[in-house]
């Protein structure tokens, strides 16, 4: 066994051992075939096995209600800042969409869609550096928006939504790439959830898209077949050659999230991580969260040390800690540790113990 090394790396990021084990040990010889999954055709009835897998754990987990459907889709999370203006937008014969801004993502993301249709910026936190959650609510949204859309978790800056909004009648998009699966959802009070893999379900590349089934069929007429979300539906996401590897690996994810107990049971082991982490900060005059209180999240923690020597020996004696990748973008500067699903508490709770002496020592 290698040292253990806990990387906080905000995406791509760390894996479950026991999922990259089991790739590792099955990698030359896919189930006694001779040949690799990397190498097997993707319609074959083996990698069909796979794929049915992966949704049926994903519909279980999820507790997915039937007229929602798993599409797999290329390109990564920001392809479907695009993919979901394409799709969603014709929904209406107004093309109109409400977003509201709460980091970079989620600027990204109108940004794109304004080359679309019409986007209305309902709310912001960009005047506080995104440090919180402005209020998006059903009185915000005009009736002849085609859907609503919000960013569940803001991965620079250390925010998360506790609450979805309520957008009545508007269908809700939802970009959940970091925080997927981390905690109860109910899937059923919302119309789309995206997710790129990298940080809590597996590889980069590729997303994951679970839609209503009735919000399917409305693309714009000029969407690329390959970015229609009825193009995915209709061929159970194998249209083309998609990433076989990415969703086999995504499986065993969401097989490992089984035998943790499922969403309920890691909710409450991201609950204790982030708290570990939280009280350092809150205990102490050397560090300071970026994000309000009352918007924190439980993926990725984001603090301040006093000045730029301070951050930068921290970041350099955590790393000779085997407390790896713990910079902050440069956006918020500081630290930040992203705990996803994979990360476990023992690693918060060393570098929580870690922060403590440093501040001890160097505060
Ligand atoms: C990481 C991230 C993205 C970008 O993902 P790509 O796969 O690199 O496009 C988008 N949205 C959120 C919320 C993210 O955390």
């Amino acid at each position: 066994m290698t040292k253990q090394v806990y990387n906080f790396g905000a995406g791509p990021a760390m894996l479950p051992v026991p999922v990259m084990q089991q790739i590792q040990e099955e990698f030359l010889d896919f189930q006694g075939m001779g040949i690799s999954l990397i190498e097997l055709s993707h319609r074959s009835k083996e990698f069909e096995a796979v794929i049915n897998n992966c949704d049926d754990l994903i519909r279980e987990l999820a507790n997915l209600p039937d007229n929602y459907k798993i599409l797999y889709t290329h390109g990564g999370a920001q392809m479907q800042f695009a993919g979901v203006p394409l799709n969603l937008l014709g929904l209406k014969p107004a093309h109109k969409a409400v977003y509201s801004e709460t980091g970079n993502f989620s600027k990204l993301s109108n940004k794109e869609a304004a080359r679309y249709g019409e986007i209305i910026i309902a709310s912001t936190s960009a005047e506080t550096n995104y440090d919180r959650i402005p209020a998006l609510t059903a009185d915000m949204i005009p009736d002849d928006a085609s859907y609503a859309y919000i960013t569940s978790n803001n991965t620079i800056y250390g925010t998360r939504y506790h609450e979805f909004p309520d957008t009545g009648a508007t269908p809700l998009a939802i970009d959940a790439t970091s925080d997927i699966f981390s905690r109860v959802i109910d899937f059923s009070k919302i119309g789309l959830m995206f997710a790129g893999m990298q940080k809590n379900l597996g590889p980069a590349g590729t997303a994951v898209v679970i839609v209503r089934e009735d919000l399917i069929g409305h693309a714009l007429e000029r969407t690329p077949s390959l970015m229609d979300y009825a193009t995915y539906e209709k061929s159970h996401s194998l249209s083309n050659t998609n990433n076989t590897f990415a969703i086999y690996t995504m499986s065993l994810v969401m097989q490992w999230l089984k035998d943790q107990g499922g969403i309920a049971a890691i909710e409450k082991v991201n609950e204790a991580k982030a708290a570990t982490l939280y009280d350092v900060i809150d205990n102490s005059d050397f560090y300071t969260g970026t994000a309000h209180p009352d918007h924190r999240s439980i993926m990725n923690v984001t603090f301040t040390l006093p000045d730029d020597d301070s951050t930068s020996a921290f970041l350099k004696q955590a790393g000779d800690n085997d407390l790896y990748a713990l910079k902050g973008h440069r956006n918020v500067g500081g630290v930040r540790a992203s705990i996803y699903n994979a990360m476990p508490l023992a690693g918060c709770e060393k570098l929580a113990e870690f922060m403590q002496e440093f501040a001890r020592t160097q505060g």
